[in-house]
């Protein structure tokens, strides 16, 4: 029953700054590094260190070969990842200033340029057992979504960066959104009707996580673990990534969101995305 991520590819460059440049200044960096990033690798990395089968497809440009190690190491297939010549492989530049302020732009690159085609014969073997895990961060949601659903697997999709155009599209093909406190807002302000789908998951950071059942009406809660947050960036792709596995395990509702809260919460005391996230030993141990 393997989990299939369509999902963002993203090299994180983080440069340490004494401050954020103005307009037209030039400064030497403190410290550089590089890091495996973007939403969809980052849920990637959550399911496949919760133990789930755990498939990546997306699309890179040439080279940064170790990236495609990275989340062979995680234990997940990265087979579907297309190699496209003529697009660069997303990045993300960071800057960071001595208060821990940012400064980001996003090169999306080959995220935004999948091969329709490639992506449809990749997921050719999505079977009814299986579950596609969806983002905002890539091209082709809805065929992949469309795609899956047909084959009669679970969709879960999580809607960010929040683009209500995407979410439009791709909800009638969804089984469970998942959203943050934020981006939930932002949904219900744009739609305010009932939702297609069967499953709502709304994370709220440090107040926790819920899930509702749009068939039957209950609505499951798990409050936060408790932990000193040190970086709280990934915290939403890690609850989806190892919710997503819990399901796939067969675990129900309050299982799985009391597994994702763990997980989530061990990632936030730890600096980093992806590189943060526990596996599923680490938060068995934690809820022990
Ligand atoms: P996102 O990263 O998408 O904005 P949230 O901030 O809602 O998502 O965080 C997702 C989940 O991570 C929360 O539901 C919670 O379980 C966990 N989490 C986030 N911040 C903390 C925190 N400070 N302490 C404990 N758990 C946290």
């Amino acid at each position: 029953m393997p989990i299939w991520n369509l999902g963002s590819i993203n090299i994180d460059h983080v440069y340490r700054l004494d401050r954020l440049p103005e307009p037209g200044a030039t400064q030497a960096a403190r410290s550089y590094s590089t890091g495996l990033g973007g939403k969809g690798a980052n849920q990637t990395v959550a399911a496949a260190r919760a133990g789930a089968r755990t498939r990546h497809l997306g699309a890179m440009g040439q080279g940064d070969d170790w990236v495609i190690e990275r989340i062979r190491a995680t234990g997940a297939c990265p087979a579907g990842i297309q190699r496209l010549p003529d697009e660069a492989t997303g990045h993300a530049i960071i800057l960071l200033d001595r208060a821990g302020e940012n400064a980001i732009v996003i090169h999306p690159g080959a995220n935004r340029a999948i091969d329709r085609d490639a992506l449809r014969r990749a997921l050719s073997e999505i079977g009814p057992d299986d579950t596609l895990l969806l983002q905002n961060e890539t091209s082709c949601q809805l065929e992949a979504a469309r795609q899956a659903r047909q084959a009669g697997a679970r969709v879960i999709y999580s809607a960010a960066p929040f683009d209500i155009d995407a979410v439009r599209q791709v909800l009638p093909h969804v089984s469970i959104l998942a959203m943050n406190a934020g981006e939930a807002q932002q949904l219900f302000a744009a739609l305010p009707g009932d939702l297609p789908v069967r499953g709502l998951l709304i994370t709220r950071g440090a107040d926790g996580a819920e899930y509702r059942d749009l068939r039957t009406g209950q609505t499951y809660r798990q409050a936060a673990f408790r932990v000193t947050a040190v970086d709280t960036t990934g915290a939403g792709d890690t609850f989806a990534g190892y919710f997503a596995a819990a399901l796939d395990r067969g675990d129900a509702i309050p299982a799985a969101l009391r597994l994702a809260a763990a997980a989530s919460a061990l990632q936030v005391t730890r600096p980093g995305a992806g590189d943060a996230i526990p596996d599923r030993d680490e938060v068995l141990d934690f809820i022990r």
